[in-house]
């Protein structure tokens, strides 16, 4: 298994199978991200969904399924900092597709926390206000792609983050677990088993991808649910040319 160095390291790795996520029995030692049942768990999945596709939505429904998390807070980004030179689609534009993604599944929320926010979007920023309306005893949990993971963890905020949340990393196609490895020594010693690998179907699904496509007019079709297909059609996004709809850039 790739991630199996980096288990020695701290750093833990999680298979999404039935087995793992069935109930532990008291005399099993637990390691510290399966805490008493009471206390719940909220999944947080931060990106720019420009726009959201399935990779995004099997990320966090395997998320939830393996750390058992009473539900999944999509949050669309305002200004994300590290695309503040591309062009990105105005935020209720990205909103408005996510909720339709997530619609039919009951566990799913999206939030306009960062969209409402003035600024850049910083994800300690984002991490605090669910700590605040969660309150203390919640378990919150960033989910991110492996690749995503390496920006945030080089950040000047990680000890802070890392107290704040757990981190749920999951392997993305043509991601080296061993650039975690190489970041690794430059986590926190307290906060590294606060980061979990979870291997995902692997999807080769990017919003650029998708972007290009509609672009160049080819099918997008099974790559994001059919009511994002939809809106993207319907609202013009993504041709080429298209006026107003690179609000945030
Ligand atoms: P872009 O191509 O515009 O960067 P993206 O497809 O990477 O878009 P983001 O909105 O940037 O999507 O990503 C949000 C989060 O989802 C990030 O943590 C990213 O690593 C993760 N992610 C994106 N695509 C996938 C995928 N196919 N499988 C697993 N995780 C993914
Ligand atoms: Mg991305």
């Amino acid at each position: 298994m790739p991630g199996t160095s980096l288990k020695d390291e701290s750093i833990s790795m999680a298979v999404c199978d039935r087995e793992a996520a069935q109930p532990v029995p008291a005399e099993i030692p637990t390691s510290d991200f399966r805490p008493p049942a009471a206390v719940s768990r909220v999944g947080i999945m931060g990106g720019t969904f420009d726009p959201i596709h399935f990779g995004h939505l099997v990320t966090a429904e395997a998320a939830r399924w393996e750390f058992a998390l009473a539900k999944v807070v999509f949050v669309p980004s305002g200004r994300p900092p590290h695309k503040k030179d591309y062009p990105v689609t105005d935020a209720e534009h990205r909103y408005q597709m996510a909720v339709a993604a997530t619609a039919s599944n009951p566990a799913f929320e999206v939030s306009k926390v960062e969209i409402d926010r003035e600024g850049y979007s910083y994800t300690i920023d984002t991490v605090l206000a669910f700590r605040r309306f969660y309150g203390p005893e919640v378990q919150l949990f960033f989910i991110t792609g492996a690749d995503a993971i390496l920006e945030i963890l080089t950040w000047k905020d990680v000890g802070r983050l890392l107290n704040e949340c757990h981190f749920i990393a999951a392997t993305r196609p043509g991601f080296q677990l061993n650039r975690l490895q190489e970041t690794h020594p430059m986590l926190p010693v307290e906060g590294r088993h606060r980061i979990h690998l979870i291997e995902v179907p692997a999807l080769a699904i990017s919003s650029t991808d998708i972007r290009w496509r509609v672009q160049h007019k080819k099918p997008i079709k099974y790559l994001l649910p059919e009511a994002v297909e939809d809106y993207i059609h319907c609202q013009g996004l993504y041709r080429p040319h298209s006026r107003g709809v690179y609000g945030k850039g």
